[in-house]
């Protein structure tokens, strides 16, 4: 369940100097994560292995868990054939339309577990270039999500970028110059899921900036989803009621929005360190801390969230009263 009302119950009655692990109202698993992996999981079950194209998500401990399942990752359709499969998945980041068109002429089963969220981006992707706007998809341009967004907008006028310096444009509309660029009249943004909305802010506000100009159009479409923005805001809340010395953000190495929370933590000037595995806990970041923050990102499964907070009560942090979370099976997030 999305709280944004800090649950008091769950802090460890405790003095000040005691050394102590608090967690973020909202970390770990997300909506679309916990239903990509059921997806995959319940058809595995009753019709034999598949493999999904590329990590079913970007956590390494569910991979392996998940390859004890008959659910096996493989770089393309091609691979998956040659290996034996007869079912292939589209993991919960998406893939462009051409993923459809192999299964097809490969004759095997196509199962789809994208996110909603990020479905209603790709088909955002292909309105607005419709409408003749020339597609600027903020994001990591080698993310599948970003690829995928980029696949179904289906056109050369889309890009991915994460900053100015990213764009084909070096300068605002009108302006004149040798080597000067400026961008076309009508141009749109849509964000990856994952990112964090303040540097979206940041970046469109620059673009709005060469767009604008001369008659231009700029539309920005905010399409970080809802638990993104919740696990963010929930690390803002932690460290703005607790005190924190140090931020644990708990994820796999490739998990975008685990990297983004560390940023956050950062930004908020509190030491935050991204980790996939406990082992990873480096002493000298504890040396001064009475209290450990953590979180984690969409795809990081309770159990080794659990496992991170149980090494640090090795070296003396009492774990959070409660648990790591309360979840809301019936949760879903806006659309
Ligand atoms: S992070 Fe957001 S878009 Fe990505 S799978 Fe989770 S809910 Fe869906």
């Amino acid at each position: 369940m999305v709280t944004a009302t800090p649950d008091a119950s769950r802090l460890a009655p405790i003095s000040q100097t005691q050394r102590r692990v608090v967690v973020a109202d909202e970390l770990g698993y997300c909506w679309g994560v916990r239903r990509a992996l059921d997806i995959v999981q319940d058809a595995a079950g009753k019709t034999g292995p598949i493999a999904p194209i590329g990590d079913v998500i970007h956590n390494p401990q569910v991979v392996e868990r998940l390859r004890a399942r008959g659910v096996e990752g493989a770089g393309s359709v091609d691979e998956a054939v040659g290996r034996g499969f007869h079912r292939v998945a589209i993991t919960a980041h998406g893939m462009g339309p051409h993923l459809a068109e192999q299964a097809a002429a490969a004759n095997v089963e196509l199962i789809d577990s994208t996110c909603p969220l990020v479905t209603k981006v790709q088909r955002l992707a292909q309105k607005l270039v419709r409408q003749g706007y020339f597609l600027v998809v903020y994001g990591d341009a080698y993310h599948p999500e970003v690829k995928s967004v980029i696949g179904w907008a289906g056109t050369s006028k889309a890009i991915a970028a994460k900053k100015v310096a990213d764009l084909p444009w070096n300068a605002r509309r009108g302006e004149a110059g040798e080597g000067k660029v400026a961008p076309p009249r009508k141009v749109a943004v849509v964000s990856q899921t994952t990112k964090n909305v303040d540097e979206l802010m940041k970046f469109t506000s620059e673009l709005s900036a060469m767009v604008v100009p001369e008659g231009g159009e700029f539309r920005l479409c905010n399409t970080i989803c809802e638990p993104t923005s919740e696990r963010q805001n929930a690390l803002k809340r932690l460290v703005e009621r607790d005190n924190v010395d140090v931020i644990l953000a708990i994820g796999g190495r490739k998990s975008s929005n685990t990297a983004r929370l560390a940023e956050v933590g950062n930004a908020l000037g509190v030491a935050s360190y991204h980790i996939e595995r406990p082992d990873e806990i480096e002493d000298a970041w504890l040396e001064q801390a009475t209290t450990v923050g953590v979180t984690a990102g969409a795809s990081t499964p309770d159990d080794v969230i659990e496992e991170v907070v149980a090494a640090l009560a090795t070296r003396g942090f009492a774990p959070p009263v409660g648990g790591i979370r309360p979840v809301d099976p019936d949760y879903v997030p806006a659309y």
